[in-house]
């Protein structure tokens, strides 16, 4: 049972006490998914620039078409991002990007909850890395401004590669004193990792440890190409990592995060989908599955990442590296009313053998498809697959109207 925002009573017989009543017949109550890496945004370049080489695809395609993103182009993606996480499952989701005053409005709009932060490259120029600071700090207070407990801000420094070692300090301090979480790209991909060594002599993950730049409140998204040593290091300071399987995959980052080292070292790891622009969804049913695969593919293991452990990733374990385990990610009297219910009624979740087998139902056979509720806080944001918050159709129009611009520029 669900009282204001929070999950107030678990068990039988509580329908008589309810003023609303959802029909749970048939139905899989799991908490809602949490998707702690993406640029929600980036949904307007779904299917844009695909199969190309990651620097190809940067410099031919992605950047290019960012430089045309207007404000209302960054809400009307945002609001197709949120209608997209809303339909399959996902209540939770940590973003960078920039125009972040209007994703904070389209999260408002769409009832999500969310850690937003703005993209910080100062390219090592001290006039651009106060511009970026100023635009970070009007973030903060934009969002204080909401007064929303949903909508959290939080600093978002793009990379090693692309912010000089005075913004990665000035981002500890300020997430340091403004209580929020830093969250980072570190060691992506194979050529980024050359790259850096070459011109800084160490590693990502050893650079930021030199300089002083990790901390407990660092979300580093990736961390494919990182030694032992370095996830000791990140353990260590207690950072916590956001992997993202299916765009390291389809952009061949090559290798895969060593997630059995990470949980050794007692790292919080989360899984995100990254930007629509590399995954091409926002579907964390098909990351799950993608991540446990390929870490079994990758280590010749088929034990090495069951779906109980998979599942947890995207909920208490995606919680804990956002350092919000007490409020979300599992069904507990006290936390939030993030919930989301699916529909068994359908070929991919039937047979089921029995209590035992269901998490690997969920893991291996449930889609997007499955889900037809979604509440957060309490709130119901979709029920029987009808959005209560967006209107799919509006949203859809603009969008293909905006696309069409931002392609043919
Ligand atoms: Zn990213």
């Amino acid at each position: 049972m669900i009282k204001d925002e929070k999950i107030a009573e678990i068990g039988k017989g509580l329908k008589n006490q309810a003023d609303v009543v959802i029909d749970g017949t048939g139905e899989i109550v799991l908490p809602g998914l949490i998707n702690t890496h993406t640029h929600l945004s980036m949904t307007l370049l779904r299917g844009y620039a695909d199969d190309m080489r990651l620097q190809d695809w940067l410099q031919k395609k992605i950047w290019p078409a960012e430089a045309g993103l207007t404000p209302e182009a960054c809400y009307q993606g945002a609001l197709l991002g949120c209608a997209e996480m809303i339909m399959s499952g996902t209540t939770t989701f940590m973003d960078m990007y920039f125009n972040m005053e209007e994703v904070a409005r389209a999260v408002n709009e769409a009832g999500l909850r969310a850690f937003l932060s703005y993209g910080i490259i100062d390219l090592f120029d001290a006039a651009k890395a106060k511009a970026e600071q100023e635009k970070t700090r009007r973030l903060f207070e934009h969002l204080r401004s909401l007064g929303s407990s949903r909508i959290r801000f939080a600093l978002g420094p793009h990379a090693a590669y692309t912010c000089s070692p005075e913004t990665l300090l000035w981002v500890k301090e300020f997430a340091e004193k403004n209580d929020a979480i830093n969250h980072i790209h570190v060691a992506e991909t194979r050529k980024e990792q050359a790259d850096f060594q070459k011109q800084h002599g160490v590693r990502v993950v050893e650079y930021l440890d030199k300089i002083g730049a990790l901390s407990n409140r660092m979300l580093a998204a990736h961390c494919v190409w990182v030694t032992k040593s370095e996830v000791a290091t990140l353990g260590k300071a207690g950072v916590s990592v956001a992997h993202c399987p299916v765009s390291n995959m389809k952009l061949a980052s090559g290798g895969a995060a060593p997630l059995p080292e990470m949980f050794e070292a007692g790292i919080a790891v989360g899984l995100g989908t990254d930007g629509a622009a590399s995954n091409n969804t926002l579907d964390m049913f098909e990351t799950m599955k993608v991540c446990a695969l390929l870490h079994k593919a990758q280590r010749w293991d088929a034990t090495v990442l069951n779906a109980q452990k998979t599942l947890d990733l995207a909920t208490i374990e995606g919680a804990r590296a956002l350092g919000v385990q007490k409020e979300i990610g599992s069904i507990e009297v006290g936390k939030n009313a993030d919930l989301i219910m699916l529909d068994t009624r359908l070929p991919n979740l039937n047979p089921i053998h029995g209590k035992e087998t269901v998490v690997s139902d969920l893991v291996y056979s449930a889609s997007p498809a499955n889900v037809d509720t979604t509440i957060v806080d309490g709130r119901v944001l979709m029920v029987n697959r009808q959005l209560k918050t967006i209107n799919l159709d509006e949203t859809l129009l603009s969008v293909s109207k905006i696309a069409k611009q931002l392609v043919h520029a």
